[in-house]
């Protein structure tokens, strides 16, 4: 039993019912700060029955950390909820909360010996996330230093595309312009870092992306990805059997869209999306953002039995959030994909081979 993600769902769960704005913001806060703890809670109570100050958590979700610690449950959750008169909304959003894994259930997935799967140090290079030239904070100089830092040999930026306004997606004037500031860095760090030439390109609502065939040939690495129709729950199976079919894709990224407690993502058979992306070599991606872990490790037991390749990556917007590729690597570690299938723990050779590989034959 995970009491981390209990609580968290608990915190969130009282927050969406809260009328002042600033509960509701307290009740979050607290919650993201539980769903970060690094050990299970309970390892936090002390034998004077009191909790150990853990920071962005105010008394009143103290008392009800210790009311769920003490008796499995928060009668005064409940009847708050009940009372609310949004029991529908809050039993929509407990749906919605399907393996996601705690920050302590990652740090024991990474420690369990007992898994197969990827360690941290098999991990090589992180393969989605976004610079300043997109909606990141982070700068090219700055992944390359955090990646040398967490051990890495080379990292894709793969920024919003065009087609992403709402993301500050990249024209390709200014994918030019990275294009050569890419190259002056990696002819700087030569042997000890390598920056791929990425992007994360639109999966339209047909399946088609958002860039022609000539444009993605300007990238060693086309994360595609769908950003709408996440909240339907009709069968979009063509939709994305056409994304990984579309020539030049590399990797199929957070492949539902699903958002922690608020959005389903895509409905699809996903048997069907995973037996195109295995036959084709196109990896499925386990995005490590804590929000999303899409997909997650029951799902990607699913790609496992297909045959996929699989990408484990932070989907990082700053480089503190490079560590969200730990999700990651837990979920594949749970889901036991050995790390042959997965193109992170490959050398650098044998991730270009396959990509150039992919960008030929499509
Ligand atoms: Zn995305």
């Amino acid at each position: 039993m995970d009491l981390n993600g209990k609580i968290a769902a608990l915190l969130r769960d009282f927050a969406a019912i809260q009328k002042s704005k600033q509960r509701m913001w307290g009740y979050k806060r607290a919650a993201a700060a539980v769903l970060a703890l690094e050990e299970p809670i309970e390892s936090l109570m002390q034998p004077d029955g009191t909790l150990r100050k853990i920071p962005n958590i105010g008394p009143s979700s103290s008392r009800i950390i210790l009311e769920v610690l003490r008796t499995g449950s928060s009668p005064t959750i409940e009847e708050a909820i009940a009372g609310s008169g949004q029991s529908p909304d809050i039993e929509r959003r407990r749906e919605l909360r399907g393996h996601f894994l705690s920050r302590a259930q990652v740090v024991a997935a990474l420690r369990n010996r007992r898994l197969v799967g990827p360690t941290l140090a098999d991990y090589r290079g992180d393969l989605q996330m976004h610079s300043v030239y997109s909606d990141g904070s982070q700068t090219l100089q700055e992944i390359i230093e955090t990646g040398i830092q967490r051990g890495y040999s080379y990292s894709a930026v793969t920024d919003h595309s065009y087609g992403l306004p709402i993301a500050r997606g990249v024209s390709m004037a200014k994918l030019a312009e990275q294009h050569r500031a890419i190259d002056r860095l990696n002819a700087s760090y030569r042997d000890r870092f390598r920056i791929l030439k990425g992007i994360e390109a639109n999966i339209r609502a047909d399946g088609t992306v958002d860039m022609s065939r000539e444009e993605l040939q300007q990238l060693e690495i086309v994360v595609a990805a769908p950003h709408s129709t996440l909240r339907s729950s009709a069968d979009q199976t063509s939709r994305m059997v056409t994304a990984v079919k579309t020539p030049g894709v590399h990797i199929l990224g957070h492949p539902r869209g699903r958002k922690y407690g608020s959005r389903p993502g895509v409905t699809a058979k996903w048997e069907r999306v995973f037996a195109a992306a295995a036959r084709l070599g196109v990896a499925i991606e386990i995005d490590g953002d804590p929000s999303r872990q899409d997909i997650d490790h029951d799902l990607a037991g699913k790609a496992l039995a297909a045959g996929c390749l699989f990408a484990l990556d932070s989907d990082a917007h700053a480089t503190e959030e490079l560590a969200y590729a730990e999700t990651a690597v837990a979920h594949a570690r749970l889901a036991g994909i050995p790390k042959e299938r997965v193109i992170n723990c490959w050398s650098l050779e044998q991730l270009l081979e396959w990509a150039e590989g992919r960008s030929r034959i499509g």
